[in-house]
């Protein structure tokens, strides 16, 4: 069997299906477009609890103020504002030291210093969206297993319910996921830096509300952050934990009872929520920063975890992919409406230019905040004191930190 499309998605993950939504929605309806994910996506429910898919998982995702104007462009803010909760401040602290902060949106006139969303919901309000948009065909489950450089485009091979097919795309968008095949079988390169950390996500319920605020606190274990999630049946106060530790303790704590979990996070954490009463779920992730070396080439972009994937401290990652989606849909918009091909080398350039800068700044942001806080030297651990108390003293430096945390230092 043989097709063709212009544009192929290899994953359809949160970043392939939010690519995808983007490019339907730019992209002149001559140009056709295919999601190709592996594990099979869950129907989209207006009610009820979204089926698990493992790229949108039991995990919580911290959007940025950048990430809430993109997806308001794509017409998914609507449906996802109601399993939003909103971040009104964000309170910094390091266990056993002075220094703390408080950044609140009120200081900035803004509505929100970001906004929470567990995955799952994501995922749906994300899917309900591409099915409804109509516009981009998607093959689930199936696999591309093959990809070759062909002309000015890519050969590729799927592989899914039925027969091997093979299809050529002008232009194949790599979104398969930190660990890539795609990208190790075109023979492109890969950077990692392991960061020797698990993070160790689970739902906690507390005594105390959480008001909106978000907790980061720096221990000498590694970072540890509590979001603010909606109350679970109007009850619950709830938070998402992403605690950064050694991989021993982080396994330890992911399978040992609930109350040895409890007690141990209450002695990290504190009282700022009351007591910890309950946890959902544990889930652990290793952790290291993976950088493709190359991200363009003709008829081919690397995209999301497999073009750079971060450090969670700073709630980064997906933010910053979807700064890259929303930026190739213009590039690819603009080029393919004045009659370039959807692979032109030079118009893939244009966009790595353009999204370079912003790269790198949220990839070094990302990179030495852990390594800030966690460091044993105790005038690392002094400067550390007084970068914290400084943002409070300096409201300059504070409004900078703040709008990077928004992800809107980039002049978005
Ligand atoms: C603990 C933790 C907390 C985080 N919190 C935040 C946060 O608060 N804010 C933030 O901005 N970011 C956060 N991130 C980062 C964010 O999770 C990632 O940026 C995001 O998951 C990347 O998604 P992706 O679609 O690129 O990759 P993935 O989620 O890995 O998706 C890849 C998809 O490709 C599919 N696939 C694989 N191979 C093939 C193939 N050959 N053919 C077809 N399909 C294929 C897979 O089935 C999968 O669905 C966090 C990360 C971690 C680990």
């Amino acid at each position: 069997m043989s097709d063709d499309f212009d544009i192929v998605i290899a994953g359809g993950g949160m970043v392939g299906v939010s690519l995808a939504l983007q490019l339907g929605a730019v992209l002149p309806a001559a140009t056709t477009i295919l999601l190709v994910e592996g594990v099979p996506i869950p129907a989209a429910l207006d009610g009820g609890v979204p089926d698990y898919h493992p790229a949108f998982d039991a995990r919580s995702t911290a959007l940025s103020y950048s990430s809430r104007q993109i997806y308001e462009a794509m017409g998914v803010w609507e449906d996802l504002r109601q399993w939003l909760c909103a971040i009104e401040s964000i309170h910094v602290s390091s266990r056993g030291r002075f220094g703390s902060t408080l950044l609140q949106a009120s200081d900035y006139h803004w509505p929100a210093l970001g906004y929470v969303v567990e995955n799952a919901w994501l995922g749906n309000a994300l899917i309900q969206q591409l099915y409804r948009q109509g516009r981009v065909e998607v093959r689930c489950p199936a696999k591309v297993v093959g990809a070759r450089p062909e002309g000015k485009g890519v050969a590729l091979q799927l592989e899914g319910e039925g027969p091997h097919s093979r299809f050529s795309a002008g232009l194949l968008l790599v979104a398969d996921g930190a660990h890539s095949r795609l990208r190790d079988q075109l023979g492109i390169a890969v950077n990692e830096k392991p960061y020797r950390q698990h993070a160790l996500v689970a739902n906690i319920a507390s005594a105390e509300s959480h008001g909106g605020c978000a907790y980061e606190r720096f221990t000498d274990t590694g970072p540890l952050a509590l979001l603010p999630l909606l109350k679970a049946g109007g009850s619950e106060n709830r938070s998402a934990l992403v605690w950064t530790l050694p991989a021993v303790q982080a396994r330890h704590l992911r399978d040992c009872s609930k109350t040895e979990f409890l007690n141990v996070l209450q002695e990290r954490f504190g009282y700022r929520l009351g007591r910890l009463i309950k946890v959902g779920e544990r889930h652990e992730y290793p952790l290291s920063l993976v950088q493709s070396s190359e991200q363009v080439r003709q008829g081919i972009v690397v995209m999301g975890n497999a073009a750079h994937a971060l450090h969670p401290v700073a709630g980064q990652g997906f933010n910053l992919a979807l700064r890259d989606v929303a930026e190739l849909g213009r590039v690819l918009g603009q080029g393919i409406v004045a009659g370039q091909a959807p692979g032109d080398l030079k118009m893939l350039q244009r966009y790595q230019r353009r999204q370079q800068p912003d790269q790198d700044r949220t990839i070094q942001f990302s990179d030495r905040i852990p390594a800030l806080f966690m460091h044993g030297d105790p005038m690392l651990g002094l400067g550390r004191d007084l970068a914290l108390a400084g943002l409070d003293i300096m409201p300059s430096l504070k409004r900078e930190f703040v709008r990077y945390a928004a992800g809107m230092g980039n002049g978005t």
